[in-house]
């Protein structure tokens, strides 16, 4: 898949460990006007080698809010690390892009595919679990998972496995609804959480890593509050699925501007292992929705009736019927873009 590509040269400071909040960037401020207000963009150098040579690779608007603005993937030239630049400042992400309603953050609404997306989540919730007992054996587990959301899985590992939970979730308001489920929430970014080092046995982190600011820092910190054979266990899109050569610039795992990070199995492997632990596992995921979803970014652009495009929607669960023996077809092929990554502090922090 032309992954070859990607890390062709080393990086120019080599094997280095991040200090939290120590990255650089060059911001050039840029004004975007459109009904959701001004956007305030700062254009990155690359996180992984510094240098600054964007390559663009992809535009593609917001298909969310439809404001008008074509929003750029670029890679690095010198490393091949794919990110999104400019990107919104971290104020302007918060108050534009992610609304209290923002799609990952709750699973109780009653229609039909949302039943449905609660038995899923379920098994997957089950899934993501066991495949981290299989590669990690003790028992009284510290488990916490960062940006938990409504805390959903916190709550089902709770039930099913016990244990000590805890989640970050910087959303206050959403961080609140967990709390009042009862749950150990704490509403604060991995990076501003105090932590003690060495706590927690498995660190949780689904489909978060791409919408940090630094994720290498994150990293860094995960590693830093892990004991020496915890696990650090995470979902992210990967650049390296075939749905992405299809989709092309309507590819849900682009997702921009949020996603500002997308890595390719082997980048992510080579920021965990600057970080200092070892990747152990990749699982490609089974996700046929994720399909859906891209269609419909396709469709949302079209001038097909209301109608249509409501029954091409991601919420119709024939979508997802139909695009099952697909995902399946990659998944036989271990080319999906969702992956399950587990990986293990192996250095002892200085
Ligand atoms: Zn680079």
């Amino acid at each position: 898949m032309g992954n070859e590509n990607f890390f062709r040269s080393q990086p120019k400071k080599g094997n280095r460990l991040r200090q939290e909040n120590s990255i650089e960037q060059k911001k050039v401020l840029l004004d975007v006007s459109s009904h959701m207000g001004k956007i305030e963009l700062e254009e990155i150098e690359c996180l992984v080698c510094h240098s600054n040579t964007p390559e663009l690779i992809c535009e593609a608007k917001d298909y969310e809010s439809e404001i008008n603005y074509l929003f750029k993937v670029v890679k690095c030239s010198s490393c091949g690390f794919v990110y999104t630049s400019p990107r919104p400042t971290l104020k302007s992400l918060f108050e534009l892009f992610y609304p209290d309603d923002y799609i990952c953050y709750n699973s109780n609404t009653n229609s039909v595919s949302e039943k449905i997306d609660s038995y899923r989540k379920r098994i997957q919730n089950y899934s993501r679990m066991k495949s981290a007992l299989r590669y990690y054996k003790n028992t009284d587990l510290n488990i916490l998972d960062v940006g938990c959301a409504d805390g959903s899985f916190l709550k089902y590992i709770n039930e099913r496995f016990g244990g000590r939970t805890t989640g970050l979730e910087p959303k206050e308001k959403i961080a609140s609804s967990a709390l009042k489920n009862g749950l150990n929430v704490i509403p604060k970014t991995l990076l501003n959480a105090d932590f003690e080092k060495n706590t927690f046995d498995i660190v949780f982190m689904f489909h978060v890593l791409e919408h940090l600011q630094d994720p290498i820092a994150n990293i860094s910190k995960v590693n830093e509050i892990l004991k020496i054979g915890g696990l650090f266990v995470f979902e992210i899109p990967v650049i390296d699925g075939i749905d992405r050569k299809i989709f092309k610039r309507y590819w849900w795992g682009y997702h921009l501007p949020r996603h500002l990070f997308h890595f390719s199995l082997e980048s992510v492997n080579r920021v965990i292992e600057e970080a200092g632990m070892k990747v152990l596992a990749i699982k490609p995921q089974i996700r046929p929705t994720i399909h859906a979803w891209s269609l419909q970014n396709y469709i949302k652009q079209t001038s097909l009736p209301l109608l249509v495009k409501k029954f091409l929607s991601m919420n119709n669960p024939a979508m997802t019927l139909f695009f099952t023996p697909m995902e399946l077809f990659f998944y036989f092929l271990q080319k999906t873009s969702v992956n399950l990554i587990i990986a293990q502090r192996i250095t002892k922090n200085g």
